[in-house]
């Protein structure tokens, strides 16, 4: 019975993030019609060219939804395999890196040693991409110099990950649509990374919070259970 009660409640939510999607598609998609029709009427080249590029840049939006929502498409194909925690989060930085530098933003890890070997059952490739947004949220945030600290316990058989940034923060009146779907600040941001990160962090039957003060920086808990 509970399983059939977790399946209606996955279909509805389903549901309500379809047509939140085709809300969200159909507006790049109409103002795409317009500057194409334009065009079309058009003939002189330096105005298509500004029409291309808003046409250029619309696509991109989409590929950025529609690309976040492949991963729940496929919720059941997990992959999961024993994995060293900090090598995965050593790659994530990695990655992120080029983006900070930019800034001037330092990364830093916060770790006791003997966590360097600690295992995780995971699908690092999920991971990573929860880990990667966190990373880019923090460094959009402060998009200036400072740090980043990723501060890494271990509190029985749990693996407790805070991600600390000296961000702009979130004023406690929006606190509450933060990982909504949709729900961003950006102009170029797409409101899903959090709650798809929610998502995957719920299928390694973890958990994730977030903290946050306006003006001082956002702390992101994510705990996981440690493979032993
Ligand atoms: P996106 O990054 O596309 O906006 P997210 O789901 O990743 O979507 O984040 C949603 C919103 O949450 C962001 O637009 C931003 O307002 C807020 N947010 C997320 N992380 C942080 C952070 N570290 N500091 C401040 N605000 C944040
Ligand atoms: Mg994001």
């Amino acid at each position: 019975k509970e399983a059939l009660i977790q399946h209606y409640e996955q279909l509805s939510v389903l549901g309500e993030l379809a047509a939140g999607i085709a809300h969200e598609i159909r507006n790049p998609i109409t103002s795409l019609k317009g500057f194409l029709q334009l065009i079309e009427t058009d003939h002189s080249n330096s105005s298509s060219k500004s029409y291309t590029k808003i046409m250029l840049s619309e696509i991109e939006r989409i590929n950025l939804i529609v690309s976040e929502l492949l991963v729940l498409g496929k919720p059941k194909e997990l992959n999961k395999n024993k994995h060293h925690f900090f090598e995965i989060i050593q790659l994530v930085v990695t990655l992120t890196k080029t983006q900070a530098i930019i800034y001037n933003i330092e990364i830093k890890f916060n770790f006791d040693p003997s966590l360097k070997h600690v295992n995780i059952y995971c699908d690092d490739n999920k991971l990573k991409q929860v880990f990667i947004n966190i990373i880019r949220n923090a460094i959009e945030a402060m998009k200036k110099e400072g740090t980043i600290v990723i501060d890494v316990t271990q509190v029985n058989d749990r693996l407790k990950v805070a991600f600390i940034d000296e961000g702009k923060g979130i004023p406690k009146e929006k606190m509450e649509s933060i990982g909504k779907q949709f729900f961003t600040t950006k102009e170029n941001g797409t409101g899903l990374g959090l709650m798809i990160s929610n998502h995957i962090i719920k299928e390694h039957n973890g958990n994730m919070t977030m903290e946050s003060e306006e003006g001082k920086g956002t702390k992101v808990f994510i705990e996981l259970p440690i493979n032993s």
